[in-house]
């Protein structure tokens, strides 16, 4: 459009160019006072008009730049507003692919990427950082005997009292099927098993009715924490293996892993 305009300038200042080389040669070659107003009453004419067809062009292109402009603008803001849009559905999708659907809490893969952060920070600042894992007694019973839907109701519940139940701060994954993992930041050995314990104790408590019969539902808790030249598997190993002997020793049960390091 620019280039259109440039041109069409271009055509009416030659035009000009010629109109007033016109009244020069007709000036210097009237013969009479009264032949001169003449020529140059027509050139003038002439001339008025071309510059009336110029100012009307220059015109004509602002509002057409304006009007472009404001195109641009709405245009500028509709893409502002639809990337806004995208991020949301990516934080959104993000979010999702961190969540388990069933209980809402984080599920592997956040835990993956959370680890990862808390042993960073461990590694770095030496800050102490202590791991558990929860695992649902006997909870192929609880499906078979009252089927799969109160299997799932009863993962959601004990998930939210888990969470409720530790602090803030502590990060609560499902890490799949019937385990929980949780990273607890800032607590010592020594300050491990009463949190633990805690959370234990109020999963027993929590009153089940299935079928018109009460049920308690109990979990285990095996948990490390963090020490010496530790690799960011080792303490969960350990977590692992205290799972092991709670449930070897009968269940309902937290151990805390002492090995020596
Ligand atoms: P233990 O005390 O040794 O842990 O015994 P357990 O029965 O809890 O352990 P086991 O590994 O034998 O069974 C786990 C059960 O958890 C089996 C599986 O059907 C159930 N489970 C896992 N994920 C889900 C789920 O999303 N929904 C339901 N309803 N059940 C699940
Ligand atoms: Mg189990
Ligand atoms: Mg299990």
């Amino acid at each position: 459009d620019s280039r259109d305009a440039q041109n069409q300038h271009h055509f009416i200042d030659e035009k000009l160019d010629n109109e007033l080389a016109a009244l020069a040669k007709s000036t210097r070659s009237a013969s009479s006072l009264a032949d001169l107003k003449n020529q140059v009453s027509s050139h003038m004419t002439l001339l008025v008009s071309m510059l009336n067809e110029k100012r009307s062009l220059i015109e004509e292109n602002n509002q057409k730049l304006i009007t472009d402009l404001a195109k641009a603008q709405a245009r500028i803001a509709e893409l502002e507003r639809s990337a806004e849009s995208y991020k949301d559905k990516l934080n959104q999708q993000r979010s999702k692919s961190l969540q388990d659907p069933l209980t809402r809490l984080p599920n592997r893969a956040a835990f993956d990427e959370r680890l990862m952060l808390e042993f960073n920070r461990w590694q770095r600042y030496g800050t102490p950082l202590a791991i558990a894992i929860a695992d649902i007694d006997n909870f192929k019973a609880i499906n078979d005997t009252y089927g799969h839907i109160a299997g799932d109701k009863t993962l959601q519940v004990i998930s939210s009292m888990l969470k409720k139940s530790l602090r803030a701060t502590d990060f609560v994954a499902r890490y799949g099927g019937e385990e929980f993992v949780i990273l607890l930041p800032q607590t010592e050995a020594s300050s491990l098993a009463e949190p633990l314990q805690n959370t234990k104790n109020k999963i027993q408590a929590i009153p089940f009715k299935f079928k018109d019969n009460d049920i308690r539902i109990t979990i285990s808790i095996g948990a490390a924490v963090y020490s010496g030249n530790d690799a960011i598997k080792s303490a969960f190993e350990r977590a692992d293996k205290a799972l092991y002997i709670a449930k070897q020793d009968g269940r309902n049960k937290v151990v805390i892993d002492n090995k020596k390091r």
